[in-house]
This record gives structure tokens, C-alpha cells and sequence, in this order.
């Protein structure tokens, strides 16, 4: 191979032939796809995989070598290397990759990392529905077709207020069907302050325009006035829609006219009123500054329609629940869309084991979503102080251990600029910045996830469990002692 200096390169004219040459010789030393698929299906892990998927692998490292030779034609190329890289790539191929991980941000539900975890019913259901064949469109009673929400539904009826409900996939879904089903072709109305995105783009504008109605934007983004309301509503209108402005607070200078006067207003002209309360809690949540009402509240208000998500202050997984009058249900029964969106058996089971706890008075201990932004500060310090302690043996390798007080945050668009007290433990290791660290505690077998603050990281108490203690004491040994090695 002709190595080609700089000052050559610059002399040569043809400086793009030359370059192919080199390239052209380095690319004969990639081995073949079959001297390769010797090398790894020596390895028993592989045996059992098909041999398409095996060759998929092995041609697609070999293209990327050939890419990089392309960029760089002077590079080395050995086929051990590309055997092993092979391995590694089919290796991780068999290796589940939504995996388990600790949450140590305190945020309760944070959307990145799956929002709600399920409570041990709800997860105990699953697994017997799983596992085997089930009852979901069949009435054991009299061994006909049966329905798929009913049980459900007398459960949600019970714990809301609500006369009928329905669930689907998501709360997005949930809204869309709304609106496909009650204002197609007609006009909603919105105030502008209400006209959110929540996170992993989900535009309430968006989804009007899908389902076929046209949006009437009223109000200023801090002010909306009932009069404002009154004046757009006309013979084309076919609801009033609220939205909950989930992720976000406009503080100062605002406004919004109260659920009662919304209601009164759409009822005096024959409207329904829906409400998209995004998260929907079943229990009150009460921060000094804060009220989230529950969903009851909102429909003991006259709210004809109200919908929410399953996974998040819920604490289920993904579901969007719609609960209210029955003469609009109904219409959402009928709709082709519902079958689109409808809900698995197993987000139906976890919805159910979820809403039994609600009703045995249980969910404030065993919702795990609800026990999380119950923990009082006391608890959280004595937590703090119990990993301290298991984290005390780190400070003979320079590392820096204390106890402080945070603040978490509810998350996964709920509760926003709630402030829950908290204590965490922060750290600060002798040889690596925050940044490294976080990497190495984030790529542990259960990765750990933490936040960064001021050149430390900090492992909140609120979504941790004693376990999980254990877990982080192991990972900071290992990683301490691997940097002496
Ligand atoms: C979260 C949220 C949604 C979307 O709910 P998904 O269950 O994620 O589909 C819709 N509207 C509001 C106000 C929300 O907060």
C-alpha cells in the first residue's frame, strides 16, 4: 500500500486516483462473509440463530467496514476484529433491550423511563393473563360473546361519578375518537391559553385537524373571559373543549373562567363539554399551593365528557380512559374508529388490578405512583441516611458522600412547578467528573439513572426502594474500585 504524505497529496493532480488505489487494495483485505461465519458460528450461543440473520449481521459489519475503509484507506482490517464486532452485534441482538432500570431522579413519572410502574396486583394479573388463554370477549355466565369493557367499566363508573365510560389505547386516542365522533365537520372551541403540546408530540391542534373539526381559538394566551366563549359559539359548534395545560403553568396575570360557568354556558346552548385532563387522579392531591381535583370533581361539576391516561397519576399502564354522560359514550360505541385504537388485554388487565386497589382503599400504599408522591420528607431523609451509610466505605477512595435536601418533581406532564420536598444523597468521586460518572452508573447492568447538579450527581430518594439502595451501594463499589485496577 502506497502511503500517500501530505505534501505529495498536494503536488498530485490526480490526487483522487491515487486514493482509489489505496482504497481498492485495503478493501481486498476485508475477509469474505464465509471465512467470517466460520469464526463466529464457532461460538454455541449462535448455533440456534437462522442463518439469514447470522449473514444479515456479518454483511452488514462487513458494509460498514467498507465504509470506513472509504474514509480512511490506510486503516488496519483484521478479520478477528470484524468477527468479534460480528458477535457483539448479534449478541445484542438477543439481548432484551427495554430493560429495567432504577430511577433515581425523582421524578415520579418520568416519561423516558416508561411513566407509571405497575403496582404488584396489576402485575400479578398480567402474568396469569399472559401466560394463558382469558375470558376478554367472553361471558362465563352464559357462554356467549362477551364484552370487552364491561368490567371495567362498572369499576371506572364507581370510582369517577361517571354514568358509562370507554377505554383505548392512549389518551391521545382517547381524545381523537372524542372529536372524531362529536365535532367532525363541525367547530370545537378552545381557549388559546389551553392549545398545548405535550411531550412526544401530541398538539391538541393536531389532533383536531385529524379528527375533522375546526379549531376556533378564543381568548389571549394568559386570559380567556366566559364572554369570549359565548361570542364564537354558533349554530356550526359542536362542543366546548377544555384542556388540562399539563406540562406547563402560566403564573401572573391570567385567567380562566371556572368549570361551573363553562358548563352552564354549553348547556344553555345545547353543547357537551369536554375535558382533556391528561394525567385524571382518582385521589385528591394536595400541595400547599396546588389542588389537583380528581376526576369525580370534575365531572360532579356537570362536565359531560372528561379523559385521561392510564399510566400516568393513574398509576396503570398505557390506557386513555373516557368517562361520562351516556348519551355521548354511546356515540364513541358506534364509531369505526374505536376499533382502530382499542384497548390489549394486558393494558386492560393491568387498568383492572390498578382500579381494584382504588377500590379496597389500597392505592395510596400499593399504587406505586401515588405511594411515591406520598412520601413525606422524614421518610425520605431516614432513606437518605441508610445509603450514606452503605455509601461510607467510598470515601477511603477519595469519593465524597452527603446527605441534602431536594426537590422532585411529579413529571410525565402533571402537577407542573409543584414542588415535592425530598432529601437525596449526592456524590462527588475523586477521579471522575460528574458527567463520567453518570455515564458509568447509567451503563451498569441496572442502569441507574440520576440527575447532575452543580458538578455532583444526586440519587433522590422518592422513587427509590430499599433494593434499589442496595443496587447503587454495589455499582459505586464497582466503579470505584475498577478505576484502581
Ligand atoms: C399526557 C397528555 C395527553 C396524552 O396522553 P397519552 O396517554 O400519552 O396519549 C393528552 N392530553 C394531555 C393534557 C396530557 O397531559
Amino acid at each position: 500500500m502506497k502511503v500517500i504524505h501530505d505534501e505529495e497529496r498536494n503536488n498530485t493532480l490526480f490526487t483522487g486516483e491515487v486514493n482509489m488505489k489505496a482504497t481498492k487494495s485495503t478493501m481486498r483485505d476485508i475477509p469474505s462473509i464465509n471465512s467470517l461465519l466460520d469464526i463466529v458460528m464457532k461460538e454455541p450461543e449462535f448455533t440456534t440463530i437462522s442463518h439469514e440473520i447470522v449473514v444479515y449481521i456479518l454483511r452488514k459489519t462487513v458494509e460498514e467496514t467498507r465504509d470506513k475503509v472509504k474514509q480512511n484507506p490506510h486503516m488496519e482490517i483484521s478479520k478477528w476484529d470484524l468477527a468479534e464486532k460480528a458477535k457483539e452485534a448479534l449478541r445484542s441482538l438477543i439481548k432484551p433491550s427495554l430493560r429495567k432500570v432504577i430511577n433515581a431522579t425523582g421524578i415520579v413519572l418520568h416519561t423516558n423511563l416508561g411513566r407509571a410502574p405497575l403496582g404488584e396486583k396489576a402485575a400479578i394479573m398480567m402474568q396469569d393473563v399472559i401466560t394463558g388463554y382469558c375470558n376478554l370477549e367472553y361471558d362465563l355466565a352464559t357462554g356467549k360473546r362477551g364484552n370487552r369493557y364491561e368490567n371495567i367499566v362498572e369499576k371506572l363508573c364507581l370510582l369517577t361519578g361517571a354514568e358509562d365510560a370507554i377505554v383505548v389505547n392512549n389518551n391521545a386516542a382517547a381524545v381523537l375518537l372524542v372529536l372524531s365522533a362529536l365535532a367532525h365537520k363541525s367547530e370545537v372551541v378552545v381557549s388559546r391559553g389551553q392549545l398545548v403540546e405535550i411531550g412526544g408530540s401530541f398538539r391538541v391542534s393536531e389532533i383536531l385537524e385529524q379528527s375533522g373539526a375546526s379549531l376556533v381559538e378564543i381568548g389571549t394566551t394568559n386570559k380567556t373571559h366566559i364572554k369570549d366563549y359565548e361570542k364564537k359559539i354558533n349554530e356550526k359548534t359542536a362542543l366546548i373543549l377544555k384542556v388540562h395545560t399539563s406540562n406547563y403553568r402560566i403564573i401572573g396575570f391570567t385567567s380562566q373562567p371556572e368549570d361551573k360557568e363553562l358548563v352552564a354556558l354549553a348547556h344553555s346552548h345545547e353543547l357537551p363539554i369536554v375535558y382533556d385532563l391528561g394525567s385524571g387522579t382518582l385521589l385528591p392531591i394536595n400541595k400547599e399551593e396546588w389542588h389537583e381535583p380528581t376526576i369525580g370533581q370534575c365531572l360532579a361539576t356537570g362536565i359531560d365528557i372528561v379523559t385521561f391516561s392510564g399510566d400516568k397519576l393513574l398509576g396503570s399502564g398505557q390506557a386513555g380512559i373516557i368517562a361520562g354522560k351516556k348519551s355521548y359514550i354511546n356515540k364513541l360505541k358506534t364509531h369505526p374508529l374505536l376499533r382502530a385504537i382499542r384497548i390489549d388485554k394486558l393494558s386492560l388487565v393491568a387498568l383492572e388490578g390498578t382500579l381494584i386497589e382504588y377500590i379496597e382503599g389500597s392505592a395510596k400504599q400499593n399504587i406505586p405512583v401515588q405511594c411515591m408522591l406520598r412520601r413525606q420528607p422524614e421518610e425520605l431523609k431516614e432513606l437518605a441516611n441508610k445509603l450514606a451509610q452503605m455509601l461510607q466505605e467510598l470515601t477511603q477512595y477519595g469519593w465524597e458522600i452527603d446527605v441534602i435536601p431536594l426537590n422532585s418533581q411529579s413529571g410525565g406532564g402533571t402537577l407542573p412547578g409543584v414542588n415535592f420536598e425530598s432529601f437525596g444523597v449526592s456524590v462527588i468521586a475523586m477521579d471522575k467528573n460528574a458527567a463520567q460518572l453518570e455515564e458509568k452508573l447509567r451503563k451498569y447492568t441496572l442502569p441507574i439513572i440520576i440527575r447532575i447538579q452543580e458538578g455532583r450527581i444526586l440519587f433522590d430518594m422518592r422513587c427509590l426502594s430499599v433494593n434499589d439502595l442496595k443496587t447503587i451501594q454495589t455499582a459505586c463499589m464497582t466503579i470505584a474500585q475498577e478505576a484502581i485496577q
